[in-house]
């Protein structure tokens, strides 16, 4: 399999009909940029940086973020690059900063909330990010965002940090680009509203569908509850393509979802082709990529939309499937 794999390595991922996917890759920590597996991207999609911060016992410096920030950029080589601002709070903890217990910590002070509520962190974050952007396109994406003025408050930190450091260092600084993930179920419904204010959409789907059908994405006795295939996941997914494709804004999906060969068609049938990943399924997602047609997809998607239950969309998915393998 491995082996079949490689031979399309270089072939482009686009659909039978002439769609062209962009394939990206999530990653953790800044030395995944080096495995062999992220070749296969187009660029990052997702930089989870909070592993940085948790993989220390202070916290780290401006001048540690920017060499880290600065030394990815330069092995990408102008391919892009999506910073995610500071997701901590809920499960992901710190060990040298306590944070209060929370009764309910996924609905706690968590990713964007926690860099509102602890500015001169968030700023030497973003000082570090604007620095690293004269070596490369950066964009910067706001987890957890749930409101305009959540948006306009990052974006006022992040002009302000931009301009300060323009002036200390004499020369122009390019605003960056931002953007804000689509993972509570209010920003999916206020995508026009948000879409004043960044550049683009990213579907996180791991807490999107969490937080629509109110199951724990972590928890195995819920786990049936937390259904991807559920008719309100699918609703959601398609408000939010149609209201960013109508903004013309660019939304992709950062979520384990967009990985799944499976689920690829409906991606596709929603118009959705910028997918970033856990960087083994690159090269899978793509085989599939080149076996479908996407006006075959548009087409499934709206018979998904006649379905009442997860087992109808999914029993329709999966036939779909097995005619095109
Ligand atoms: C998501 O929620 O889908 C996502 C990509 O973010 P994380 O998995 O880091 O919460
Ligand atoms: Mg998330």
């Amino acid at each position: 399999e491995q082996l079949r794999l490689s031979t399309i390595s270089d072939l482009p991922a686009s659909t039978i009909d002439g769609v062209q996917v962009k394939l990206l890759a999530n990653i953790g920590f800044n030395l995944e940029i080096k495995s062999a597996n992220i070749r296969h991207a187009e660029g990052i999609g997702l930089y989870r940086t909070e592993f940085e911060y948790m993989d220390r016992s202070t916290w780290p410096t401006e001048e540690q973020l920017y060499e880290t920030y600065r030394s990815m950029i330069e092995r990408l080589q102008g391919r892009p690059f999506v910073i995610r601002t500071l997701d901590i709070g809920a499960d992901k903890r710190l060990p040298y900063f306590d944070l209060p217990d929370e009764d309910n910590p996924s609905l706690g002070l968590r990713a964007i909330r926690f860099s509102l509520a602890y500015p001169e962190i968030f700023r030497t974050q973003l000082r570090a990010i604007v620095r690293a952007s004269l070596h490369g396109p950066i964009k910067v994406m706001y987890p957890f965002i749930a409101s305009v003025e959540e948006v306009r408050e990052a974006n006022r930190l992040l002009d302000e940090v931009r301009t300060q450091l323009a002036a200390q260092l004499g020369r122009e600084i390019p605003p960056l680009k931002t953007g804000i993930m689509v993972e509570i179920p209010a920003a999916g419904t206020i995508i026009d509203l948000l879409a004043d204010e960044v550049e683009f959409f990213s579907i996180g789907t791991n807490d999107l569908v969490q937080y629509i059908l109110a199951a724990d994405r972590m928890n195995t006795r819920v786990s049936p509850v937390y259904d991807p295939y559920h008719p309100a996941v699918i609703r959601v997914f398609r408000q939010i393509a149609e209201a960013a494709q109508q903004a013309g804004k660019t939304v992709s999906v950062c979520g384990e979802l967009a990985g799944v060969p499976d689920y690829l068609p409906v991606w596709l049938g929603l118009g959705i082709t910028r997918l970033s990943m856990a960087p083994p399924a690159i090269l899978t997602v793509k085989k599939r990529v080149r076996s479908l047609s996407a006006d075959r997809c548009r087409e499934l998607v709206r018979d998904l939309f006649t379905c009442k239950t997860s087992e109808e969309i999914k029993a329709k998915i999966a036939e779909f499937n097995r005619l095109i393998e």
